[in-house]
């Protein structure tokens, strides 16, 4: 049947594709950067003793107290603060608020592949910047017309953070664009530009709660930019859709960002994992990036990437391969708690 009005995009979009969830217990998952750690025992509280009868209401429609509890975290304003429902929901609403020139906007040709996804579907015009050789963001060649720029820092999957002083040049040279920085991995290591809010009215950053506080099941996230900004993403949030962060969610953040001692333990303890880890790959042959988040980008000179991936595959153990042009001779690896890392290195060495 021919369907008229129908948007060809929406036909020939390809969609986000995530790591593979698989149902057996046995099996040890490192694909999807998940926390190998559980939520602070302060979240199970909260659910535990949540009282049902609160459901009969609808949420508060900005995630307070949630939001005023991030403020004050993090040292800005209540207004500064948006939240919504996992950083992919902030970030679709951060690029239909501030993508909407006739000009592409920048992103690297290796980072988050849900960018592509979004600028298809919202027919935002986009053009990717190639990484350097190393796999390093050079903000020289961001310095070009543009309609806005995003990218992760550190960038996913190549694990590396970008210096602040060069977020600062990217930041001078792009005045007057909105510029996205997802700092999904900033509590894992790179240096946060959040005190950069106050001098750049255009910068917006993104934040999770599904990798450093261990809730990617609850679907939380948030951004902080200038009031302005937040205000844009707000209207746009409140003209798509009207699902705010329920309420059981927003007591669950509320609890984890309380928790502030079992946060920077699990970090803690996830760095050292992840030292460790990269000490045993690079001593099995693997070139590891540098990493400041947590999960690895390694590549063998002699195992294909994608038969270390099948093998351990069959042994149980997920990690991600990207069959994609530039990274497909890399594995993603997720950090995951000591015994699922000797796990993964006992299971490499037999194979290398
Ligand atoms: C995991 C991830 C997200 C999305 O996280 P959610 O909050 O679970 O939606 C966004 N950006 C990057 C780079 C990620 O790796």
């Amino acid at each position: 049947m021919e369907k008229t009005g129908f948007r060809k995009n929406l036909i020939n979009i390809e969609p986000y594709v995530a790591g593979e969830q698989p149902k057996s217990e046995n099996i040890i998952k490192l694909n999807a950067n998940e926390n190998a750690y559980p939520p602070s025992p302060l979240v199970q509280k909260a659910i535990s003793g949540f009282d049902a009868s609160v459901l009969r209401k609808y949420p508060d429609f900005s995630g307070e107290p949630l939001k005023s509890k991030l403020a004050l975290y993090y040292g800005l304003k209540p207004s500064q603060v948006f939240v919504g429902n996992g950083s992919d929901d902030v970030l679709a609403a951060a690029f239909r608020a501030f993508f909407n020139s006739d000009k592409p906007i920048l992103y690297p040709d290796v980072t988050y592949s849900f960018y592509p996804v979004w600028c298809d579907i919202m027919r935002i015009p986009y053009k990717t910047i190639p990484l350097k050789e190393d796999l390093t963001i050079d903000v020289n060649d961001y310095n070009t017309e543009n309609g806005g720029i995003i990218f992760p820092n550190p960038n996913a999957p190549t694990s590396i953070a970008l210096d602040k002083d060069k977020i600062i040049t990217l930041l001078d040279n792009n005045r007057d664009v909105v510029v996205v920085i997802d700092e999904t991995y900033i509590d894992f290591g790179g240096e946060s530009c959040i005190d950069l809010l106050d001098k750049y009215d255009n910068l917006v950053l993104t934040r999770t709660f599904s990798k450093s506080r261990s809730l990617a099941g609850m679907r939380l996230g948030f951004a902080m930019a200038s009031e302005e900004l937040i205000a844009y993403m707000n209207a746009v949030k409140d003209s798509y859709n009207s699902y705010p962060v329920d309420a059981v969610a927003i007591k669950a953040g509320c609890a984890a960002v309380e928790d502030d001692k079992y946060f920077k333990d699990t970090l803690n303890k996830l760095v050292s994992t992840r030292e460790r880890l990269a000490d045993a790959l690079s001593d099995m042959g693997f070139d590891v990036a540098d990493s400041s988040a947590n999960f690895l980008f390694a590549k063998h000179d002699k195992y294909a990437a994608k038969e270390v991936f099948a093998f351990l595959r069959e042994k149980g153990i997920f990690v991600r391969y990207f069959n994609k042009p530039r990274i497909d001779d890399r594995l993603r690896i997720t950090v995951g708690t000591d015994e699922e890392t000797d796990a993964l290195i006992n299971a490499l060495k037999e194979l290398i």
